[in-house]
């Protein structure tokens, strides 16, 4: 789960992790409000999506009068900000973080991660702050310092100090960057947090060292250990879609194609969007239905699939190992009555009682397309689309 960056900073805080002064605002009233409380010289405006790069997209501006925080919170709140994380179509601002101006003296990056091939965190710290890290690591890959912390004992001092000396800090700073990884570490660890990434992590004028920039994400599968989180959930956020199909517990992630997929196991969803495009064809979605594919499942599937109208033809690949294929079929023919489906749709069933289940769906009524294997369904998925 992604939060915004005005709430990853509010628990960093309880973690003396050390952030300037601000406050979320939702409305241009607000942002000027929060701005006479924080009372410096400068304030800056910044917008409240999940994404970053946001800066770049023009939705970080430092304002030196209450006028001047007016005008860019109209300015933003509202905007369709686009980044290099949010895609072209951009996203809507609906949020503000008002905060204090920093004097900057150097951007660095800091961040934490679970790296799965060892088992350990790793606490990374770069002096390339501020920019995108992602090329950082690409380009010159020895400028990213790296900590791996074994769970069992923790980072260590010395660790966050090599790291600090990496960085080029000295005297108080050492001190303060050290606190500042432990801190960070500490908050990381409490919340489950998947994701910790402070860009940049800056060193100010007057030699201290505090969060310019936070962002957290936490793991899913640990979430019910922390009830208090589910609130910081942001639904605009998220595709609609995606949302839908979560209440259902299916597992849906939308993609720019036009064949809709209906799958049970995530490595078979994925082989079947692999193959469609083997058959020229783009899929419109990855859609796990799970093990036990029945009516209701099917149904809450197809109705996901169809909202999304850039789909043409729908592949349904089920294999029948724990479900039997004459229930399967049952649902999908049941599924397709009651709603009523125009759209073309193939179906390859395969595994326990497949036979039954082809015999079904032909004698059904219904226009199915019945496909033998994975290569003939999508062969015939996108032969539809030319058609
Ligand atoms: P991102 O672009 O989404 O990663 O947003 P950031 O919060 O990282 O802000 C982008 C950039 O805005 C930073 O790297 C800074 O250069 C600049 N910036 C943000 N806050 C301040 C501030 O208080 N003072 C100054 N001088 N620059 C700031
Ligand atoms: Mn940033």
């Amino acid at each position: 789960m992604k939060i915004h960056e005005y709430q990853a900073k509010s628990i960093l805080e309880k973690y003396n992790v050390p952030i300037p002064q601000g406050y979320a605002a939702f409305s241009v009233e607000e942002a000027v409000e929060a701005a006479k409380k924080i009372g410096t010289d400068v304030t800056v405006v910044k917008a409240q999506i999940h994404a970053g790069g946001r800066g770049k997209g023009g939705g970080v501006q430092l304002a030196k009068s209450l006028d001047e925080v007016r005008n860019h919170a109209q300015n933003i709140l509202g905007m369709n900000l686009v980044t290099h994380q949010t895609g072209p179509e951009g996203k809507e601002v609906k949020k503000l973080l008002i905060e204090q101006g920093i004097d900057i003296d150097r951007e660095l990056y800091l961040g934490m991660v679970l790296d799965r091939t060892v088992s350990q965190f790793v606490m990374m710290a770069s002096a390339e702050g501020g920019v995108e890290i992602e090329k950082v690591a690409a380009e010159s890959p020895e400028k990213i310092l790296k900590e791996w912390i074994d769970p069992r004992v923790g980072l260590q001092a010395y660790q966050a100090r090599n790291l600090a000396f990496g960085l080029g800090l000295e005297g108080k700073q050492i001190s303060s960057a050290v606190k500042f990884m432990l801190s960070l570490y500490n908050a990381f660890m409490a919340n489950d947090c998947s994701i910790a990434e402070i860009n940049p992590l800056v060193v100010t004028k007057q030699g201290h060292v505090l969060a310019l920039d936070a962002k957290i994400n936490f793991d899913d599968s640990a979430l019910y250990r922390h009830p208090e989180l589910a609130e910081l959930r942001d639904l605009d956020e998220e595709d609609p879609l995606e949302v839908e199909a979560s209440k259902y517990d299916l597992n849906y992630i939308k993609l720019d194609g036009n064949v809709g997929c209906m799958v049970n196991g995530a490595g078979l969803a994925m082989a079947t969007m692999d193959i469609i495009k083997l058959a020229g064809g783009e899929p419109a979605n990855f859609l796990d239905v799970g093990g036990g594919a029945n009516v209701e499942t099917v149904r809450n599937g197809f109705n996901i699939i169809l909202a999304d109208p850039n789909v043409k033809a729908i592949l349904i690949n089920i294999f029948g190992g724990i479900v039997r294929c004459d229930r399967v079929a049952k649902g999908v023919i049941e599924a397709v009555k009651s709603i009523d489906i125009k759209t073309p749709i193939v179906v390859r069933l395969e595994g326990t009682n497949a036979k039954e289940a082809g015999v079904m769906l032909k004698e059904s009524g219904l226009d199915f397309i019945v496909a033998d294997t994975l290569e003939d369904g999508a062969r015939k998925v996108v032969g539809v689309l030319k058609n």
